[in-house]
C-alpha cells in the first residue's frame, strides 16, 4: 500500500493543486498516510474501522461486508458490547478477517442533527478510532468514508473533517504511537476528493 510520500513522488498526487495548506509539511506524517480504493475487508492490518450503527449488530454498506467476512463471531461479540452512540466507537476482535482488530464507530445521520453537531460527532468517529487504536496496542488502521453512504454525510466536507482529525490526532501526544493511518475508499468518488483535498493537510514537504 503505497504512502502519501510515495504518491507525491510518482505525482500521482498533482503537487501543483491549488490547495492552501492549513498545516505545515511534515514528512514523518506522510510517510504514514495512505489513500486507497477498494474493499477494506481484505486489508492484512491491525485494525479497520467500521461505519457501524448504534446497535452495533451489523446493517447494510461496509457494515454488512464487515459482518459477513469476519463470520458469526463478529456478531456474537457484538451483542456484548451494550450499542454504541454516534460519535463513540467500541474495539472488538477481527475473527475471520485479515486485520486483528475492528473499531466500530458509529457516525452521525447528517440531516437529524444541527451540520455543527454532526461535524463534531464524525470528527470525534475518527477521533475515538484513533484513541482506540492506540490504547490496544494497535500501529496500523484504516478508515472508510463514514456516514458518506446510507447517513448521507457531504462527501467533501466528510473528507475535509477526517483528514484535519487525522493530522490533529498525529500531531499531539499519541501521534508516534500509530505507524500508518490508511483511507479506504470503496467510491472512485470519494477517492478522487481524497487525492484533491488531502494536500491541504498533509502537504508535501
Ligand atoms: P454510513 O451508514 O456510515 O453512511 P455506509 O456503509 O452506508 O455507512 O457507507 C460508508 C462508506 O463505505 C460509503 O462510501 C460506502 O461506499 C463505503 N463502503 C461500502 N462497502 C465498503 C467496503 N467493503 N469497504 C470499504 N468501504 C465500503
Amino acid at each position: 500500500i503505497p504512502t502519501l510520500s510515495l504518491l507525491y513522488k510518482l505525482n500521482r498526487i498533482p503537487l501543483d493543486s491549488d490547495q492552501t495548506p492549513l498545516y505545515p509539511p511534515n514528512a514523518a506524517h506522510n510517510d504514514k498516510i495512505s489513500i486507497i480504493k477498494g474493499d477494506i475487508t481484505v486489508l492484512a492490518i491491525d485494525a479497520i474501522v467500521n461505519a457501524a450503527n448504534e446497535a452495533l449488530l451489523g446493517g447494510g454498506g461496509v457494515d454488512g461486508a464487515i459482518h459477513r467476512a469476519a463470520g458469526p463471531d463478529l456478531y456474537d461479540e457484538c451483542l456484548t458490547l451494550g450499542g454504541c452512540e454516534a460519535g463513540d466507537a467500541k474495539i472488538s476482535n477481527g475473527y475471520e478477517l485479515p486485520s486483528k482488530k475492528i473499531i466500530h464507530a458509529v457516525g452521525p445521520r447528517y440531516y437529524a442533527l444541527p451540520a455543527s453537531e454532526a461535524e463534531a460527532k464524525l470528527k470525534s468517529c475518527y477521533r475515538k478510532g484513533l484513541e482506540l487504536a492506540v490504547e490496544h496496542g494497535q500501529k496500523s488502521i484504516a478508515f472508510p468514508a463514514i456516514s458518506t453512504g446510507v447517513f448521507s454525510y457531504p462527501n467533501a466536507k466528510a473528507c475535509n473533517d477526517a483528514l484535519g482529525e487525522v493530522r490533529k490526532f498525529l500531531d499531539g501526544a499519541d501521534g508516534d504511537k500509530l505507524e500508518r493511518v490508511i483511507f479506504c475508499n470503496f467510491l472512485q468518488k470519494d477517492q478522487d476528493i481524497y487525492y484533491q483535498t488531502v494536500s491541504k493537510y498533509f502537504p508535501p514537504p
